[in-house]
């Protein structure tokens, strides 16, 4: 019968297996994995026992060593499934267990990647030696799809590392690894040439017939003590709080349980033991919503939107040269970086040669801070500096395969820079605008070709940020758009793919956000007890904080167009107080943002955020409403009595501090679902990595659309009163999509119809 690990002993008697799954792609921990290495473990032992083996090399003839869990599997896991689960992670524990005790050296020749299920694997094994091969990674990034490294990744890190190292470098950080780095942070052991690598494996063998892992050597002790070694013990309170900080909060369980198998398998001196205690919350992990939210969003939509997934399949596959681009501001300046680092030429043109080369010299101070850090070379630095050319001279754009324009956002510029570079580019040029709210359609009005014309919508600071949100006009055709995917690609961001509409999917969802913390800061609630609640919804940043860094001034732009157009579509909405407060926050106080160093927060003179604005609590009167349940201090505002503000609490009827979590995260949730009955998103992909990567949308969820999906009704939500639960007995919905429209429907009632599920829900 047929088995994944070839076998092939040499004349010394060392067995080389070579893992080659001959179903899929990459080797994964899939049945065929762990029937085939139960199989092979109970032959190869037989095997030693006779002496007909004396060292194992384990390697793979993919192009990476191992891919880890298999993802497609693990997603369906219920809780109806945790003992065959557990039954099933139990034996592959105990065979990567016979592994490591067969009495003979075992090493792991790493050819390629080594994530999750594969590091385990090598974990498992005496003496890891991984190869040169470029771009490979090493690394426990379970955390990041809200799970644990269940293959013994926990209990081995820690007895190699130290639950110090262990948690804070790799088990909590998910961190991938290169090869070099991998060595210093103490998970492998060597680097060679990828044509070294079995060589050098086997000579290690050779090298140490008693081979044997640290842990099972007498008077082993775990790097660091255990949690009852004294001096370790006086750190172990941080370790909890290092984790909340990490997550703010946020509900996610996986980081929470990493900390505890960690802790609680350290004090187990028995490995076997420990590992059972991995298994235990592993299989809560993936059996849990949070985990499939997080698997489907960073596994498969990543997949697809990175993939592909929504290019025009018939169009040839473009390779961009030369990169015009058009304006050398904030934007303009940094994506000509990302283009020149990505091997492009570019032209970076401005009205005057002064602002086009400070463009460039943002690219000189990134450059010079890469080189500081060891993150590059004198010599490929040059080489990208040399590629931009800054310029004040449209001709500079004749050869250009793309452009992209970043000038100021107003309609009649763009349309008369349009037609400056039309007149200057090839043809065949795709164009590109960097608009961040222009209907992409009417730009398209101020050129020839507009079937070229396509939004290429970039977010700040944009070497950091992944996403680009690439809109199609009404007449933008599929060569554009497969185009535009390509130049993406190119520059190794993550696409998402839209129809044009005001804001386009981000920006218009985010206000909905943004407006909805105003909201609540009219109503009187405590500006604290709000941050608070975006904290522990899980936004990387609460929304004031947010809106000072957008600037008031642009809300109020936003806010006027919205408004002009829904006056125009003859609808009124009542929007709950915000133009007020934004109107005085700007004209009586004069308090727009974080540039200006005045707005909901006080900035000190570096610009740093030093607390909130006393005048929200003295002038506007927010903190009248209570929130009952909301904590008495939060960190980071700056301020001590987040919930009182220090004011007497008038009102002790207000709102639950879930409902201000779930407000933010339905108002966005329901705006994207418009967008969908609108055709202004094709893909629940694209709403949930545009939502998660580009505007914050908490990760735990798996974006705006996984989160209405896989709704789960928080256990702080009381339900109405009379009503049972389904998952009690009773008729009441609380999860899924059904559960998502009973809970909207509760905040309509409460808050106002805006929260009313839209038709499409409900069917
Ligand atoms: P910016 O003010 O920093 O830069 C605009 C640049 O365009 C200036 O250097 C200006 O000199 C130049 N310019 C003006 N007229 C020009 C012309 N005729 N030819 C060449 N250059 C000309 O603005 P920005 O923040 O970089 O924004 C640019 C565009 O990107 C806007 O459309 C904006 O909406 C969009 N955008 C901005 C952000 C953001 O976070 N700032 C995010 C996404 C998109």
């Amino acid at each position: 019968m047929s088995n994944m690990f070839t076998w092939d002993t040499d004349a010394n008697g060392i067995l080389n297996l070579t893992m080659d799954d001959p179903n899929a792609p990459v080797n994964t921990m899939n049945s065929t994995f762990q029937t085939d290495l139960t199989e092979t473990v109970n032959k190869v032992r037989e095997a030693v026992e006779n002496k007909e083996v004396t060292g194992v090399v384990i390697t793979s003839a993919k192009k990476t060593f191992f891919a880890g869990g298999d993802i497609k599997s693990m997603i369906k896991a219920t809780p109806a499934d945790a003992a065959e689960l557990t039954e099933q992670i139990d034996q592959m524990k105990a065979d990567f267990r016979a592994l490591e005790t067969l009495g003979v050296p075992v090493v792991a020749a790493v050819n390629g990647t080594a994530l999750g299920g594969g590091l385990e694997l090598a974990l498992a094994t005496h003496h890891r030696i991984v190869s040169d091969a470029k771009g490979l990674k090493v690394g426990l990034p379970e955390v990041t799809l809200g799970l644990l490294p269940g293959g013994g990744g926990v209990t081995r890190v820690v007895r190699m590392l130290g639950l110090q190292d262990a948690l804070m470098k790799v088990l909590t950080t998910g961190k991938q690894f290169r090869a070099e780095d991998a060595v210093a942070a103490g998970l492998v052991d060597e680097v060679v040439p990828a044509d070294q690598l079995i060589d050098a494996a086997k000579k290690w063998i050779e090298a140490n017939p008693d081979a044997s892992q640290p842990w099972d050597q007498d008077g082993f002790r775990i790097p660091g003590g255990t949690p009852s070694t004294p001096k370790l013990a006086q750190f172990l309170p941080s370790f909890p709080a290092n984790v909340t900080k990490q997550i703010k909060g946020a509900p996610m369980p996986a980081p929470k349980a990493i900390l505890s198998a960690a802790v609680e398998g350290a004090q187990l001196k028995n490995i076997e033991e420990a590992t059972r205690v991995e298994t235990q919350y592993f299989v809560d992990l993936v059996t849990g919503p949070t985990a499939k939210n997080m698997m489907q969003a960073f596994f498969f939509d990543l997949q697809y939107c990175n993939g592909g997934g929504s290019r025009p399949k018939d169009v040839e596959k473009k390779q961009f040269k030369k990169l015009g681009m058009v304006g050398a501001g904030m934007m303009g300046a940094a994506i000509a970086y990302v283009a020149a680092k990505a091997g492009m030429e570019v032209v970076l043109k401005d009205i005057s040669m002064d602002a086009a080369e400070k463009g460039k010299s943002y690219s000189e101070g990134l450059e010079a801070k890469a080189l500081k850090r060891g993150k590059t070379t004198e010599e490929k630095s040059q080489a990208l500096l040399q590629r931009i050319t800054p310029s004040v001279d449209y001709s500079d754009l004749s050869d250009c395969d793309i452009v992209i324009e970043a000038v100021f956002e107003n309609t009649e510029l763009k349309h008369k820079v349009w037609a400056e570079i039309e007149a200057a580019v090839p043809e065949d040029c795709v164009l590109g605008s960097n608009t961040s709210t222009l209907p992409i359609t009417e730009l398209a009005t101020g050129v020839k070709r507009p079937k070229d014309f396509i939004g290429i919508h970039f977010f700040s600071p944009v070497d950091k940020m992944p996403l680009v949100e690439i809109i199609k006009g009404e007449e933008t055709s599929d060569e554009t758009l497969a185009a535009a995917l390509d130049f993406t690609g190119q520059i190794r961001k993550t696409p998402i793919v839209v129809n044009d509409s005001r804001g386009f999917y981000t920006s218009r969802v985010i206000g909905f956000f943004l407006n909805e913390a105003m909201r609540m800061l009219a109503e009187g609630i405590d500006p604290a007890v709000i941050e608070a609640a975006g904290r522990q919804a899980g936004y990387p940043a609460p929304p004031l904080q947010l809106q000072d860094e957008l600037n008031l001034k642009l809300a109020k732009k936003i806010g006027a167009e919205n408004k002009a157009a829904q006056q125009a579509a003859g609808i009124s909405v009542d929007d709950g107080g915000v133009e007020e407060l934004v109107d005085k926050m700007l004209e009586t106080y004069d308090r727009p943002g974080k540039l200006e160093g005045r707005g909901f927060y006080e900035y000190n003179e570096e610009g740093r955020r030093s607390g909130l604005w006393r005048g929200l609590w003295d002038e506007l009167g927010a903190g009248r409403v209570a929130v009952p349940d909301a904590e008495t201090t939060t960190s980071g505002s700056g301020l001590d009595t987040a919930g009182t503000g220090g004011r007497p609490q008038k009102d002790q009827d207000g709102p639950l501090l879930i409902d201000l979590i779930e407000r933010m995260l339905f108002s966005e949730a329901l705006e994207t679902q418009k967008c969908i009955d609108e055709g202004v998103l094709m893909s629940d992909a694209d709403a949930n990595i545009g939502s998660i990567m580009g505007i914050g949308f908490p990760a735990w969820t798996g974006g705006t659309r996984q989160f209405i999906q896989n709704y789960a009704r928080p256990a702080a939500a009381p339900l109405p009163e009379g009503k049972i639960a389904d998952s009690d007995g009773g008729d009441y919905p609380t999860t899924g999509v059904a559960g998502f429209v009973a809970r909207a429907e509760e905040l309509a009632a409460k808050y106002g119809e805006r929260f009313t599920p839209v038709e499409s829900l409900r069917k």
